[in-house]
């Protein structure tokens, strides 16, 4: 089976991690700092939190922020749980705005009015978590004139899009952001098995984040609430914290992977390039790329065009997976899942979010994908367009 994406080892990776195990430092070390800094500067954002998940970075985002019960956190449906799920641990509300049909980001225009309609109702969000679906980048600068219109916060969601662009500066960069959040999961542009981080130009969100990815516990006596004794021993617990920390061992993997980060957008850009070409005349609605930012090619998504052909997705799903090709779906939208279900929301919520489900489908896209194997998604394809 040729699969949608898979993580790339070298012998460079194997041997960084044989020298973790290796050293005195196995948890959170040096080289947990060493893949913090090397983020930041290649994100252009001031600070960074390694964590262990992108999924614990947006929980200790969310906190970080403020959120909680009685609050309300907008994200797209079309996104992984994650991004709703974080706002849930808060005790806080989650709302889906649609999707825009073309990039499959959160909508623009459907933001703008439900800001307005909320307002009106005195039931702004407190922050908003748009997510860079497939690494293309949100429209950064309108979410953020308009959360300095309403005053919400903003929280991107760029588990799909480090290495890609956002109006010439790297996506990261939190340039029109609070704070932004990546995933290291092996599925993404890079890997350090599982891992996530917070990056933030804004110094205190960025000691909260770190309180709160250690059990809410600092060995800073500036930071002590009571009467420091001075001691080299000495931490104070002065909030409630996690232990989120990403190991040296993972670290050490991000770290070895951040040396090939651009080659690998390169490549996920020449493949997706070689899909527009070889794919443009099936009868599917390709990727559009908008003007303002450059992709990391996280996921090539392809929606059937039911103008034009009576194959459903469904059946082309099954032909494709039955010559070797796993094309999957991203994603259900978030509010169909059982548990959001019994929240309340219903069928027909979002129905950009519930069309695009119905028609999309991911097709493979890594860096490990030979030309032949593309050819092979491309037959595959035609065939069960066919
Ligand atoms: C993968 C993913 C996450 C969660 O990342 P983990 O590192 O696995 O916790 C969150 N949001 C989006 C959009 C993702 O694709």
């Amino acid at each position: 089976m040729i699969p949608y994406g898979r993580q790339q080892i070298t012998d460079d990776d194997i041997e960084a991690v044989v020298r973790v195990l290796n050293s005195n430092y196995l948890t959170q070390g040096p080289y947990t700092q060493f893949f913090e800094q090397k983020i930041m500067s290649y994100c252009n954002a001031r600070y960074a939190i390694a964590v262990n998940s992108a999924t614990s970075a947006l929980h200790i985002s969310c906190l970080a922020l403020g959120v909680g019960v009685g609050d309300s956190v907008w994200t797209s449906p079309i996104t992984f749980v994650a991004s709703a799920n974080c706002a849930r641990y808060c005790g806080a509300d989650v709302d889906f705005v649609d999707i825009d049909p073309h990039s499959y980001n959160m909508c623009i225009d459907k933001l703008t009015e439900k800001l307005e309609c909320a307002e009106k109702l005195n039931k702004l969000p407190k922050v908003v978590i748009p997510v860079h679906m497939c690494g293309q980048s949100c429209d950064m600068a309108k979410i953020f004139a308009l959360s300095q219109k309403y005053g919400f916060k903003i929280i991107e969601d760029a588990s799909h899009a480090i290495g890609a662009k956002y109006l010439n500066n790297p996506v990261g960069s939190c340039q029109y952001s609070d704070i932004t959040v990546l995933s290291f999961h092996p599925v993404k542009i890079i890997t350090s098995g599982e891992g996530g981080m917070a990056l933030t130009n804004n110094v205190e969100i960025s000691k909260r984040l770190k309180l709160l990815r250690s059990h809410g516990v600092t060995r800073e006596s500036l930071e002590m609430t009571s009467q420091p004794m001075e001691e080299t021993w000495q931490y104070q617990q002065i909030s409630i914290g996690y232990n989120y920390r990403m190991t040296d061992i993972h670290a050490a993997l991000g770290v070895s992977q951040m040396d090939r980060l651009d080659a690998y957008v390169a490549i996920r850009k020449r493949i997706a390039d070689t899909y527009d070409c070889k794919l443009k005349e099936l009868p599917i609605i390709m990727p559009q790329r908008a003007d303002y930012t450059n992709s990391a090619w996280h996921l090539y998504v392809i929606r059937i065009d039911n103008d034009r052909t009576d194959r459903r997705q469904k059946e082309v799903l099954h032909a494709l997976h039955n010559m070797g090709v796993a094309a999957t779906i991203h994603y259900i939208p978030v509010y169909r899942q059982p548990y959001y279900e019994s929240l309340g929301y219903k069928k027909g919520y979002c129905p950009q979010a519930e069309r695009y489900f119905s028609e999309a489908m991911s097709i493979p896209i890594f860096p490990g994908l030979s030309e032949k194997d593309q050819l092979e998604v491309v037959g595959s394809l035609e065939k069960a367009l066919r």
